[in-house]
Parts: C-alpha cells; structure tokens; sequence
C-alpha cells in the first residue's frame, strides 16, 4: 500500500479524504493557499505545504506547485478530490511523467468524458441511451435551429465544454433561439474556453439520477446502486438521497447494466459518475433514462452511497489506484435503508441565495445525530476566494421516512452564527409534503421557491432573551454570590432599563424592569411579560416566562446576537455595539471593513468630497446593515471595491486624500 498520500485539494472533501488515508495507515500532505493557512485540513495533515495566494489559479490549480510539494514530501500518490484538478488530464499526465500516481482515472478516459457532446456521441455507439438532441460537429446557428425545430420544442442547449450548470439555455419559443444560443456560446466561451453547443430535448418532468460506478485497472467495473439529486436549484444539487424513491428493482438493475457498459467502453479505473436524467411525466419509466453526462471523480455526494452500501469509496480509490482489484464484486454488493444528505451553505436564501462570508463566531453541527463532513471549525471564516459550503449533513435510516426525519431533526440542531446560512431552507424543504412523499423532481424547488425561503418572525421569546442578553442580565450563574440575586436591579433608581435590538431592519427599544431573583418584566409588542432566568449553562438559556418554561441559545456574534431556538435561527443587531465602533472603521486615511460582508451601496465615487461623518458605504453582515462613515472631511481618492462585492475582515474599501492632493 501506499506510505504517503497527497491531497491536492481544500475544505470537506480533502479532510474527508485525510480520514480515510489514516484508517489505512497512510501518511497525509496538504497543500493550502494562505487564505487556509489555519484550515482545518492542513491541522488534518502529518504535513502541509503552501502553495500560494488565494486564488485558487494562483494556489489549488498550480500542477507544478502540487508536483513540487510531492517531490519534497516524498508522496507517492496524489488524491484529487472534486472540483480544481479532479477532472484535468493535463494533471494527471505531469504526474505519470514525475512518476506519481493519479487516484483517479486515465487521462484518456478523462478526456474521452471531458465533453459533452463527444461523451454522448461515444456512449450512443456503446448502446447506452441518450437524451435525444444533435451532439454534431455543425455549429451554423441557422443549422442548429433547424435541428432545435426537428427536436421539437422546448430545448436545451448546453455548452459542450459546460459544467456546473454554466452555459445552458432552455428555450420554448423557436423566436428566442438565436439569442439563447449566443447566451450559451458567450458563457461557454467565457467559463470555458470553448462555445461549441449541443442541443437537447428539454424533459419537462425529470428526474436527476446517477449511478456509482468504480473499475480496476484489471478490467473490472461494477456499480454501487444509484442516487437521486434531483431537489436542484439553477441546476446545483440541494439534497441527494440513494436509493431512488420508487425505483423498481428492475429498472434499477437496467441503468446499472448501462452505467456499467459505459464504463467498460473508456476502460474506466476508479470511482466515477454516470448521470442520467429520467423523464418522469409518466412516472418512472425503465425505457425513458437517458445518459446525460459522466463526472470521472469523486461526487460531493457520494456519502449517500457509502451510507447504503456500508462501503468507504475513498479506501477504494485508494486500492485501486494502488493497482488491487476491486474491494467486492457486483454479486457482492448490497443495500440497505435510506441515506439522505443536505448541503449546508453560506448562502442568503430569501435573499436570492446570495454566497454569504463571515466568520463563524458559533459553530454548533450535529455530530452526535448525523455523519458531518466539514472543512470548518468554529472560529474560521469563509471567504469569497472558496466554494461557501460549511458542511454536508448525511444520515441513514431504516425506511426514508425515518431518514428524512432525522435529517430535519439534525438539521434542526445545527447552529451557525456569524455568517447566513440556508438551514432554514432546507429544514423547510424537509417539511416539503411532496418531497415528504417521494415525487421529486428536478422542478420542485423552483415551483414553490417563495414558501420554501420564507422567514418566520422572530418570536417574542428570542425578542425578549436578546434583550436581557444585550442587557447583561443572562450571564451564567457563579453559584452561591449573595448579590447575584439582584442582577440588573438598582436599589438608588428606578430599576428600568432598555435594550436597543435591530430586527429585521426595524429599530425596537425594548424595556426591562428587573424584579430581583433574576425575574424581569420584559415590554414587548404584546404587552408586558415576566420572565425568571432559571439556568444559564454555556450559551443556552433555560427560561420561565409565566409558567411556560423553554430553552434557547444565545450567542453573540459580531456586531449582534443569534438566538437558536426550535430549529430556527434569528439573528438580532445590537446598534449600540455598532455605534461605539464606527471610529474604529476608519483609520484616519481610509475606510476599512470592520467584518466580513457585502457591499450593499457604495455612495461615493473617486474625486468626491465628503465630510466627516457622511455614510460613504452600507455593508451588510449577518442580514444587518452596518453604515461606513467617512472618518474626516477630505476628498475620495481609490475606490477598492463595488457594489456588490464580497469583502473579508479588514479589507480597504476607499482611501480618502487631502483636497490639494486630488487637486494636484
Ligand atoms: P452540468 O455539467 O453543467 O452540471 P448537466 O448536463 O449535468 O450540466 O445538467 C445539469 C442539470 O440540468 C441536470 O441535473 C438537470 O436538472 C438539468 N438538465 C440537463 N439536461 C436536461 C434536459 N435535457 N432536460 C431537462 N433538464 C435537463
């Protein structure tokens, strides 16, 4: 076996990785870029080597950084993960020539993969089915609309080179072709380098199903069952679950059959996706599965399998690049129970699901209750530079009830503050009846979109601890001090007090009178309430408010508090705190983010004179709006960022310079 594995990758998947090459007794190299200097997949490692800045063209796409660190550390063989140079037969064929091996498949059958339009043209001679469209080499637009027309309308047409849902155009109207066929050259020209097009029917009800697929370099292929991805939002996977919910046995032994027979024709070694997309207008159909695309790598996914089948495909990756034979055989292999996985994400769902960053002042996931795959810890940030996914949240269970449940119960005890986060939506998609009932579709999403992102209020309860939080008045009990019974209470005044929160935009002053014995008439919207703190244990607060008792998380973070309570997240701005920290924002000549966040509007321009005081940007951070003033009278000079823009911690937005200088 191998001594000494390098995983030229970041985040989830490479400490995923790093688990697994330690269960084997093989030694780890991480590489990292300096924005991960402190991730928690170089602590993984036995040892790491920086690569470069954080760009990750400048760091994570480096061949010749990757080989170097290789070189120097002595590995023997390199583990790709997914995304970056998983799928980059240059890659692979630098490293056969320094004499590394590649976990992962042949250049040949990466490249045989690599487009769409040739994979398909490949797959049809082998006899697998394919969506029915034109993958030729003609690219005349008035050609292609003619074959668009043959297709019959709606089509898609997919950027050959696309991939991540770039560079595809669904067009219903034949009026609107040629403009959606520039659309798709223009972004498969961009992202890709490359704007030739295919066309395709477009599957009004389809399903996303891929089949695990895995060869040996000794010519064996089998597959590991399937999995359905098909709650996809723009075209990105959500939630994945294996099986599929109402496969019959016997189609699912026929796209097997066909995933397989597609491996074998590129002599695929290693593990590797066959997605095929199932048109289920008329339920699912053994003659409607067509092959759609095959990803020659590792899937984000692929815990839903290793769930199922109770197999670890990283140690067969690993075994098999080492040159063993496949772990089991088809005969071998076997499933049981339901295996859900959710993609937690850094992300504003109502807000459009704008890529959030922040740092992860509270970090609470729920390892007791599910398997959690996460590149991050507590403390970290997530920055604009990387893929914003926190963590993936997979579980199993006996029927797919039973695993939906406890997929929403897990999903229900994550915490995360100091950054957005989509648990709400996919709590709220758990609760979705139709998907509750198995009729997915890659649809769903979209058609009830606005109930699926749609915020609750924050409830009086959490209104009310933020306000004794904000206070002072929730700090945990030090035992047996006489005086701690009196917390918050003034014997020389009156003992009322107000607490500033922010929610939702809206300002709320809020009163409070202490009673003594940590008991406090709270006024709220409703009217006044009492409530008894009646144990602070960490961060959770167990509360009586007039003989209901509750509990909730508090914690603060940045500039607010997030109160956890009922698998709901609310997040409450402390202006107060804000206010007392506006002069730290600018340092005489420049205007300096305070947190990590968006710039919602810059209003000022280069060559501006502005005042002392004037709200030059709005950045918003944890869905709060925090206004940058101009730290003294003086003229703009360098404008560092745009609207829009996501900016870390410490970043210099404007420079501000004297008026004879912008004068000069
Ligand atoms: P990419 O490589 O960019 O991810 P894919 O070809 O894998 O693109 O397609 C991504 C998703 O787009 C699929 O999972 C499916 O939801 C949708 N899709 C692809 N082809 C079709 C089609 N012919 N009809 C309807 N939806 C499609």
């Amino acid at each position: 076996m191998f001594k000494k594995i390098l995983v030229a990758n970041r985040g989830e998947i490479a400490c995923r990785v790093m688990a697994t090459a330690k269960k084997l007794g093989i030694r780890t190299v991480a590489v990292f870029s300096d924005a991960d200097a402190n991730a928690k997949h170089v602590a993984a490692a036995d040892e790491a080597f920086r690569i470069g800045p954080a760009p990750v063209a400048e760091s994570y796409l480096k061949i010749d950084k990757i080989i170097e660190a290789c070189r120097q550390s002595g590995a023997q063989a390199v583990h790709p993960g997914y995304g970056f140079l998983s799928e980059n037969p240059d890659f692979v064929e630098a490293l056969e020539k320094a004499g590394i091996t590649f976990i992962g498949p042949s250049a040949k059958s990466i490249r045989a993969m690599g487009l769409k339009d040739a994979a398909k043209a490949l797959m049809e001679q082998a006899g697998v089915p394919v969506v029915p469209g034109y993958h030729g080499d003609n690219q005349d637009p008035a050609f292609l609309k003619d074959q668009a027309g043959e297709i019959g309308y709606p089509v898609l047409i997919k950027a050959r080179a696309g991939g991540g849902g770039k560079g595809m155009r669904r067009v219903d109207d034949p009026q609107d072709f040629l403009d959606a066929l520039s659309g798709a050259q223009r972004e498969g020209e961009a992202s890709f380098g490359d704007g030739r097009v295919l066309i395709e029917k477009y599957l009004t009800k389809p399903r996303h199903i891929e089949i695990q697929v895995f060869g040996d370099s000794h010519g064996n292929a089998v597959h590991l069952f399937e999995r359905d991805c098909s709650l996809q939002r723009r075209h990105q996977k959500v939630i994945e679950e294996a099986p599929a919910p109402g496969m019959p046995d016997e189609m699912r032994k026929i796209m097997g059959d066909a995933a397989v027979k597609a491996a074998k024709a590129i002599d695929y070694s290693g593990a590797g996706t066959i997605e095929f997309i199932a048109d289920v207008s008329e339920g699912l159909r053994a003659d409607r599965f067509y092959f759609m695309e095959m990803n020659t790598r590792l899937q984000v996914e692929h815990p839903v399998t290793e769930m199922i089948t109770g197999e670890d495909l990283v140690e067969w990756q690993i075994r098999v690049a080492f040159g063993e034979t496949l772990p089991k055989s088809q005969d071998a292999l076997a499933f049981s129970g339901w295996a859900f996985e959710a993609r937690l994400y850094a992300e504003d769902a109502p807000k459009g699901f704008l890529p959030a960053i922040g740092t992860l002042d509270h970090l609470s996931l729920p390892e007791k209750s599910a398997r959690v795959d996460s590149g991050v810890r507590a403390g970290d940030e997530i920055t604009p530079f990387y893929d914003p996914m926190i963590a993936k949240i997979i579980v199993h269970g006996p029927t797919r009830d039973a695993a939906l449940g406890k997929l929403l119960a897990a999903l229900e005890a994550t915490e995360v503050a100091g950054c957005v986060t989509n648990a709400g939506f996919l709590a709220a998609l758990c609760r979705h009846k139709g998907f509750a009932s198995g009729d997915v579709d890659t649809g769903l999403i979209d058609r009830d979109l606005e109930e699926l992102v749609e915020e609750p209020s924050v409830p009086e309860d959490a209104v009310a601890l933020a306000a004794l939080a904000a206070l002072g008045l929730t700090r945990p009990s030090s035992g047996n001090d006489p005086f701690e019974t009196l917390a918050g209470w003034r014997i020389w005044s009156a003992s009322r007090q107000f607490a500033l929160l922010e929610i939702v935009g809206d300002r709320l002053d809020i009163e409070v009178r202490a009673l003594g014995n940590r008991r406090f008439v709270v006024h709220l919207a409703s009217g006044e309430r009492t409530y008894t703190i009646v144990k602070v244990d960490d961060d959770t607060i167990t509360y009586d408010c007039e003989g209901h008792r509750a509990s909730a998380v508090v914690v603060n973070s940045g500039y607010g508090l997030a109160v956890f309570q009922n698998g709901h997240a609310f997040s409450i701005g402390l202006p107060d705190m804000l206010g007392s920290d506006d002069d730290a924002t600018g340092a005489g000549d420049q205007v300096i983010a305070p947190m990590p966040g968006l710039v919602k509007v810059l209003s000022a321009v280069s060559g501006d004179t502005v005042s002392k005081d004037q709200p030059l940007v709005i950045l918003e951070a944890m869905k709060m709006e925090h206004t940058l003033k101009a730290p003294r009278d003086g003229v703009i000079g360098d404008v560092f960022v745009a609207e829009g823009e996501q900016v870390t911690d410490g970043t210099v937005l404007l420079a501000l310079v004297e008026e004879a200088d912008a004068a000069a």
